[in-house]
């Protein structure tokens, strides 16, 4: 799937920038054109792989705002988003509408430029354009406090109403412990980027041909559910014989052989159960999901379609679905193979419960202090017995 991608706020700058220099490094074509849109300059700044020509700093005629971001307000992000609207939709101009599936809005829900920004835009693109729109968002973990919850559970809500569907991660489940907050979120970036490059490159291996691939149209179908999605990915060595195959021999031999031998059909079949069983993007349960769509990517001679077909018999018995598409997508020159497993529309997902019930406990705690702050300074203001007048 051929992708327009937009990074909103910091987080989704960054995890934009991730995914281009992923897309570079492994060659693999589904970002079509890229915009980071921020309200702060010093963010856009810092990003290494989206060039500043790809770059849109958004209220910077806003008195509240000028170029030095929204301090973490969405209410103030979704302002400014929509004061510069023109703006954004000037810099899409140059979208080649005709060879794209898709536009992917990604944006940290916790904070104020993409958390108010990202649902105000995914709104207008779709109101503008024919093509699906998807996001992508972050949500905060527990420790960023009640504040980034309340933002990320209003925004959760408008950004899931206006996209097509709203693919998540979850920073809760990924923070690791001995991480500085800096180092990890480098690393989170990592693995969100492998994950989403292998989905979306799925159908964009260009000339080659292959019987069993994915195209966009399977992934459309799949997130045509609405609601939120989250992905499962595993990766594993290559067996020695293709390892070996890229030396001299490979020469005379042919690169499309599919191995159909037991192993190869456990080895493939093993990895998809181990990608569904380890940590997904957002935790959900699996069998709450109404549609999914399985990847196996890697090398053409590592494919098994007996191993495809038992990991499609598994995955619809574990998910309760029969809705459940299952192809590949060679990438001759990788070096793993890698299993990724799209699961759209889950109706059990503990973390946007947790998120929602703490972001109400945020508001009502918030709502009482403001009470007994306006008591405590009418307190302060009056003497105690009332007895002086104001001049
Ligand atoms: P914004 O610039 O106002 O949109 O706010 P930020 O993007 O800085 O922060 C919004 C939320 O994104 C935070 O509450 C964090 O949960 C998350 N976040 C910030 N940076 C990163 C990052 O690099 N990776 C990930 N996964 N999450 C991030």
């Amino acid at each position: 799937m051929k992708v327009a991608l937009i990074g909103f706020g910091n987080a989704g700058g960054k995890v934009v920038d991730e995914l281009v220099a992923h897309q570079q490094v492994d060659d693999l074509h589904f970002i079509r054109a890229v915009l980071a849109i921020n309200s702060a300059r010093t963010d856009l700044a810092k990003l290494d792989h989206v060039p500043p020509a790809n770059q849109l700093l958004i209220g910077q005629t806003n008195d509240r705002v000028k170029g030095q971001g929204v301090g973490a307000d969405p209410d103030l992000g979704a302002t400014v988003t929509r004061q510069d609207l023109h703006e954004i939709e000037r810099a899409l101009d140059d979208v080649p509408l005709y060879d794209i599936d898709a536009f992917l809005v990604v944006a940290g829900l916790g904070g104020g430029t993409g958390s108010g920004g990202a649902p105000v835009l995914a709104e207008a693109l779709k109101e503008t354009y024919d093509e699906s729109v998807y996001g992508l968002g972050i949500l905060p973990s527990d420790e960023e406090g009640g504040r980034a919850s309340f933002n990320a559970a209003r925004s959760f809500r408008s950004f899931v109403q206006a996209a097509d569907n709203v693919l998540l991660f979850d920073n809760d489940a990924w923070r690791g412990s001995e991480d500085t907050v800096g180092a990890g979120y480098q690393r989170t970036n990592r693995e969100l980027a492998r994950r989403l490059a292998t989905l979306f490159a799925a159908g964009n291996v260009g000339e080659m041909v292959a019987e069993n691939a994915m195209d966009a149209s399977d992934v459309r179908r799949t997130l045509g559910t609405g609601g939120v999605s989250t992905i499962a990915y595993a990766t594993t060595e290559l067996s020695p014989e293709t390892v070996q195959s890229r030396g001299l021999l490979a020469r005379f031999r042919s690169s499309s052989t599919a191995s159909d031998d037991v192993d190869a059909a456990q080895k493939v079949s093993g990895l998809f159960r181990q990608a569904v069983q380890s940590r997904l993007t957002c935790p959900a349960d699996v069998s709450s999901v109404e549609r999914a769509l399985m990847v196996l990517a890697g090398p053409p001679e590592e494919f098994s379609r007996k191993g495809i077909e038992d990991a499609r018999s598994w995955l619809e018995q574990r998910t309760g679905t029969m809705d459940v598409l299952a192809g590949d997508s060679p990438q001759p020159s990788a070096d793993e193979l890698s299993a990724v497993v799209l699961l759209s529309n889950p109706t059990q997902v503990p973390r946007v419960d947790h998120l929602q019930r703490r972001a109400v406990e945020a508001k009502e705690n918030r709502d009482s202090k403001a009470g007994a702050r306006e008591d405590a300074i009418s307190k302060l203001i009056t003497d105690d017995g009332e007895q002086l007048d104001p001049l």
